[in-house]
């Protein structure tokens, strides 16, 4: 816990498109700031695995009253490092190129999303939370005392993207340019899907994450988070 943060506890949601640098921000600035981090990505991320391993894509999309009964027996949980999904460790299998590829679609039915707002909004009951996804600010927390809108360029986000597929498994046969047309999908999808697409809030701060380091990244937010606590 920093000693800089008084008593006061804030919300900080964190919203952008795919591979912005988000997910390692914020749980970096959580760290921080002795707040929990909460990462609603990876949440989407379990449903559409299970939907995968279990091949139920086609029907789930044709049929309300499945779709249903699946998200009602489908049991997602955050713990502090590891991501459950009825009560299996899925933390590195939610990240596999297939589960991303998919997640869109998973997340734009509104079952899923109204199964999982209700829990996120929860999460953040009490404050002390940074929150990042793509509708945090918009509509799960849209009184957050602090938002921040992060972008970078397509071409950067799937360099980094790329990076981080090779750091996991050298051998990935994965190109650039495939990563690049990708991410420009599921932001297509995420921003105009009918259920809370993916928008800056109108009192989000922008932050262009081309030319900055995590650490930059970190700071900047730190800073404007000190802001809003101490006010
Ligand atoms: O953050 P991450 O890239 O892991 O999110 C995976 C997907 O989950 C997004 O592309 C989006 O479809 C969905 N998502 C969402 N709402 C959120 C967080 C993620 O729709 N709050």
């Amino acid at each position: 816990m920093n000693k800089n943060i008084g008593i006061a506890k804030i919300v900080i949601a964190i919203d952008g498109p795919a591979a912005s640098g988000k997910s390692t921000t914020a749980k970096l600035l959580a760290k921080k700031l002795g707040y929990i981090y909460i990462d609603t990505g990876a949440m989407y991320r379990a449903f559409t695995l299970k939907v995968l391993s279990e091949n139920l894509l086609e029907q789930l999309l044709g049929d309300e009253s499945r779709l249903r009964q699946f998200v009602e027996h489908t049991d997602v949980r955050l713990t502090d490092t590891q991501v459950w999904l009825d009560g299996r460790d899925v933390t590195e299998q939610i990240r596999s190129n297939e589960v991303s590829k998919l997640v869109s679609k998973i997340s734009a039915l509104k079952a899923v999303r109204e199964k999982l707002s209700a829990i996120q909004k929860k999460l953040g009951e009490a404050k002390g939370v940074v929150m990042d996804g793509r509708d945090i600010g918009t509509a799960i927390f849209p009184n957050a005392e602090l938002k921040i809108y992060m972008m970078a360029s397509a071409r950067e986000r799937a360099k980094r993207r790329y990076a981080e597929l090779k750091a996991k498994n050298a051998d990935i046969d994965v190109s650039l340019d495939a990563l690049e047309a990708e991410i420009k999908q599921r932001d297509e999808e995420d921003m105009n899907r009918a259920v809370s697409p993916l928008r800056k809030a109108d009192d989000a701060v922008v932050l262009d994450t081309s030319s900055l380091t995590i650490e930059e990244q970190v700071e900047r937010i730190y800073r404007l988070a000190l802001e809003k606590i101490n006010s």
